[in-house]
């Protein structure tokens, strides 16, 4: 098998499972217990905290764990004020009689109703973000900006659509579709000066900046000052750690609401038992992913050469502005879902958009943005490089590929 789709799932390292393995058994004291062998299993969960958030120029006072991105990223968007969740929240409640006429009870919410209060959006966020902040900014009234054909994004869009509502700006920084690396540090200058802006006009909304860094852990060397954000999603998943774990790292501006409440671990703002296992292990992958952070863009960068110099008859999409692992090609007028298939027979697996977009078969909205046709779009192919992967495997993809789309081209020319 050559396994050519990391930026979907990646394996979990031996060294991280290794770390993980006495979490599960002996080591499977509740953190927040009173007697000595848990208060060593929460000093070890603390510990693997810390390293998480060093990695990114934290502490782990500034991290909650979640379990996953998708999570941390609806995490963020509870930092808008109270007035704009209600926009959300303000669903009414939902009662029910008791049965033999005891008093109602209340059940739940109905479905949110996405009410506008103004037509001032208070959350911006990139077109080509992932779906996790698409649908969650949705739900607040969000509106997106545009992104270049180059698939950076369009800052004098950004800049036309920040007003003074506007609370929330999301930017990945690294896009799971192109591999396109965002200029967050940029994007966080223009927010200071609207920040100043606002401060001299006695404006006191707060604009916060998120990104979420799910993709790019583990070749970026990442520091929250540095880009200036104001929140940052990780994702252990993408980083030969396990699935299910992720973080959202807060800063001190940043005021969040729980997503649920209970027993008040991680600042109050995640309850529920900590996940030990995982967060060793997601810890454990950041130290690995760390220590080879220059090496392996070295390598990817490599075989992605070699890999566009051996490949036949495609345009490449994601051309500059990427992280070295992301190979986006166009085969205008080829089916690529059919290539999956076919190249899934000769056991090389590789990606159209997103998986989940492309697992209910929508197009995805990341190569639309960037202005590709829908023929363009239908002929896309991502391919992923990572650590299952070596030299000879880049070669051997780029054989198979190049038969199998010749065939294809071969088919087609006789239909
Ligand atoms: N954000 C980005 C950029 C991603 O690539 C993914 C996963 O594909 C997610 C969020 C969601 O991660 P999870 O499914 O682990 O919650």
């Amino acid at each position: 098998m050559i396994y050519l789709d990391h930026a979907v799932a990646t394996p979990v390292d031996k060294r991280v499972l290794e770390a993980m393995r006495p979490y599960f058994a002996d080591q499977f004291f509740n953190p927040s217990a009173a007697y000595l062998p848990a208060k060593k299993v929460s000093a070890d969960y603390e510990a693997a905290k810390a390293t998480i958030a060093h990695a990114i120029g934290a502490k782990a006072s500034d991290l909650v764990i979640t379990a996953g991105a998708t999570e941390a990223n609806n995490l963020a968007f509870t930092a808008i004020s109270r007035e704009s969740v209600d926009i959300f929240w303000g669903a009414p409640e939902v009662t029910t009689e008791v049965a033999r006429g005891g008093s109602p009870v209340t059940t739940g919410r109905a479905d949110p109703v996405p009410k506008k209060l103004s037509t001032d959006y208070r959350v911006l966020y990139l077109e080509t973000e992932h779906d996790s902040i698409r649908a969650v900014a949705k739900r607040y009234g969000g509106d997106s900006v545009k992104v270049l054909p180059n698939g950076l994004i369009d800052l004098e869009d950004l800049k036309t659509k920040i007003t003074d509502e506007t609370e929330l700006i999301s930017v990945a920084l690294v896009n799971n579709e192109l591999g396109t690396i965002q200029p967050l540090a940029e994007i966080a200058r223009l927010i200071r000066g609207v920040k100043l802006d606002r401060l001299k006009r006695g404006v006191k909304t707060q604009l916060l900046l998120h990104s979420d860094a799910s993709q790019a852990l583990n070749l970026l060397d990442i520091n929250v000052s540095r880009l200036g954000v104001d929140l940052l999603t990780l994702n252990s998943a993408k980083i030969y750690g396990p699935k299910g774990v992720g973080a959202l790292y807060v800063s001190h501006d940043a005021k969040l609401n729980p997503l649920t409440v209970g027993g008040g671990q991680e600042n109050g703002l995640r309850s529920g038992t900590e996940n030990v296992p995982g967060v060793i292990g997601f810890a454990k992958a950041v130290e690995i992913a760390k220590e080879h952070l220059n090496g392996n863009r070295k390598k990817y960068a490599s075989w992605r050469k070699i890999m566009l110099s051996e490949l036949k008859g495609y345009e490449l999409i994601n051309k500059k502005h990427v992280l070295d692992n992301f190979i986006v090609l166009c085969y205008n007028g080829i089916d690529a879902e059919r290539l999956i298939f076919l190249l899934e027979e000769k056991g090389v697996y590789v990606a159209t958009g997103a998986a989940c977009a492309a697992s209910k078969g929508v197009r995805s909205h990341v190569l639309k943005a960037i202005g590709l046709s829908d023929s363009e779009i239908a002929g896309s192919l991502r391919i992923s490089l990572g650590e299952t992967n070596d030299e000879e495997q880049i070669h051997q993809a780029a054989r198979i590929i190049n038969e199998i789309v010749s065939s294809e081209k071969e088919r087609i020319s006789h239909e």
